[in-house]
């Protein structure tokens, strides 16, 4: 009997992070997992796609981390391909670049008299008198930044982002992601700069692998092979069947049509929440679809554009705040490894369209949508249109969870169910609806199996402080 042929002691639904690094953790621990990917590749959203030798990332993805057990894995697995990258990336606003977190002077010398005159009122009337009911994400940044610099520097680009308005995010998400952040701090580094306390090579440069974060997965994919592991992609699991005290076994269907049952005394999912109680055969009682049919997600579209120029900016990635267009950030491949970009003398774009599926920009047809945005490169002064030789549409369902006003709630109702099935985990940033990192799904793998081998762990109880600790010391948002 060879390795793929015994039976799986761990089925892992997604290749994602959070699948193969739990598949790896039960790997070296001598449970044979068996993961079902219904992609063509593994590394979920941090994939690497390869379209004519030129590889793009679904948004670029760092590897930063505070945990060392995560971070021992990267370099374990990847070793010397794990690169240091020089970090910079500016919003770009009305022609002009800006530091984010802002930086005092350059914001307001950009801006000009007029308008610094105005953020500077704004910023002391929000001080004098804040908004004492800070729900919002709106109310949030208002209050330690001021009306008008919300305006100029948080508004717009949210929106692009989650496509709802700003009064309707929940501030929690900007504290959670903003930080501590304030204008008021940063007026205070500008007057009495302080040294950065943090390790300068975590602020001023990021890990990556050569030939981009797929690169890692698909690593992992055959260490988890040679440990005697399988991971089986183009096989999408279609319906998770129980027994209303434990799954018993999943159906998936493969590339050609084929169905199959797969057995195994434990299971692991990162699929999302909704796509998962949707597929439980019998389902849940209706309360349980209900909360979980509710949870609503933010769809993206990469279009990579291969442009006949080099040296188009500076940065790693851009924010584009400029209401005007609809691209919300912009990638510069070659900036985050030039071995992602084989002709050196073309440079490799990725512009990022957020939006829901179904809507006029996710079903906009590809060759439209390279014709957009190379017009926008063209409007923002990035390139000429002209320039570019080709495109590449990546469309990417679920791209984030959305933590509207109502998501706690109905995540809540999910999360006291689901453990009616003991023999079954959740985990990862849909298994789970956190907006979270690489590094924060791997540690929701790497709990699940620690609970299948009997120790004190649980995925939901992951820190999510630890997996920010570069936010907390750079105070960005990101997305
Ligand atoms: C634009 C963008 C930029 C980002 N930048 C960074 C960054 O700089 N650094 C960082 O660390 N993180 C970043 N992230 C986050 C990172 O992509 C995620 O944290 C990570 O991919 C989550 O891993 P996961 O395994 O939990 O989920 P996913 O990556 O979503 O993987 C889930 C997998 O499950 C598979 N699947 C789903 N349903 C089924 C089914 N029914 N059957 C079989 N397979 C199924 C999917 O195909 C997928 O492969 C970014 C995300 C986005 C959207």
């Amino acid at each position: 009997m060879t390795h793929s042929q015994l039976p799986a002691g761990l089925v892992v639904i997604g290749g994602g992070p959070a699948g193969l690094t739990a598949a790896f953790e039960s790997a070296r621990n001598g449970i044979r997992p068996v993961v079902l990917e219904a992609g063509e590749r593994v590394g979920g959203i941090a994939r690497t796609e390869v379209h004519k030798g030129y590889r793009f990332d679904i948004g670029g993805h760092r590897f930063y981390t505070k945990v060392p057990e995560v971070q021992s894995l990267w370099e374990e697995t990847l070793g010397p391909e794990l690169r240091l990258t020089p970090r910079l990336s500016r919003i770009f606003y009305n022609q002009k670049f800006y530091q984010y977190p802002l930086d005092v002077w350059e914001t307001l010398r950009n801006l000009g008299p007029i308008q610094s005159s105005a953020a500077v009122l704004s910023f002391t009337g929000a001080r004098l008198r804040p908004n004492s009911h800070e729900e919002s994400f709106e109310d949030w940044v208002t209050n330690r930044f001021g009306r008008r610099l919300f305006n100029t520097f948080f508004k717009t680009y949210t929106e692009k982002v989650w496509g709802i308005p700003c009064h309707e995010i929940r501030a929690e998400w900007a504290a959670q992601r903003i930080k501590d952040l304030s204008f008021g701090s940063a007026v205070r580094q500008a007057l009495f700069p302080k040294r950065e306390d943090g390790p300068k090579s975590l602020i001023r440069e990021f890990h990556y692998p050569r030939l981009g974060p797929g690169m890692m997965w698909e690593m992992l994919q055959d260490r988890i092979g040679s440990l005697g592991g399988s991971v089986r992609t183009r096989e999408e699991v279609t319906e998770v069947h129980h027994d209303g005290r434990k799954v018993t076994h999943v159906v998936t269907r493969s590339s050609n049509h084929r169905s199959t049952d797969i057995h195994a005394p434990q299971f692991i999912s990162t699929m999302a929440l909704d796509d998962l109680i949707a597929r439980l055969r019998p389902a849940p009682p209706a309360e349980i679809v209900q909360a979980a049919a509710s949870l609503r997600y933010r769809d993206f579209v990469l279009v990579g554009l291969v442009v006949r120029r080099t040296g188009l900016f500076a940065d790693n990635w851009l924010y584009i705040h400029s209401p005007n267009v609809r691209v919300g950030r912009i990638q510069n491949f070659g900036n985050w490894s030039p071995d992602l970009v084989p002709d050196p003398g073309t440079s490799s774009i990725g512009m990022e369209y957020f939006c829901n599926r179904g809507d006029s920009t996710w079903t906009l047809p590809d060759d439209e949508f390279v014709h957009l945005a190379s017009r926008e490169v063209e409007q923002l002064g990035l390139a000429k249109a002209a320039d570019v030789a080709w495109g590449v549409v990546i469309r990417q369902p679920k791209a984030y969870p959305v933590y509207d006003t109502e998501y706690r709630r109905h995540l809540d109702v999910l999360r006291n169910w689901l453990p009616k099935l003991a023999n079954f985990q959740t985990i990862g940033r849909n298994g789970q609806h956190r907006y979270n990192n690489q590094d924060h799904s791997m540690l929701t793998g790497l709990a699940a199996v620690h609970r299948i081998m009997g120790e004190p762990a649980d995925p939901w109880e992951v820190n999510t402080e630890r997996s920010y600790y570069e936010e907390q010391r750079v105070n960005r948002t990101t997305t």
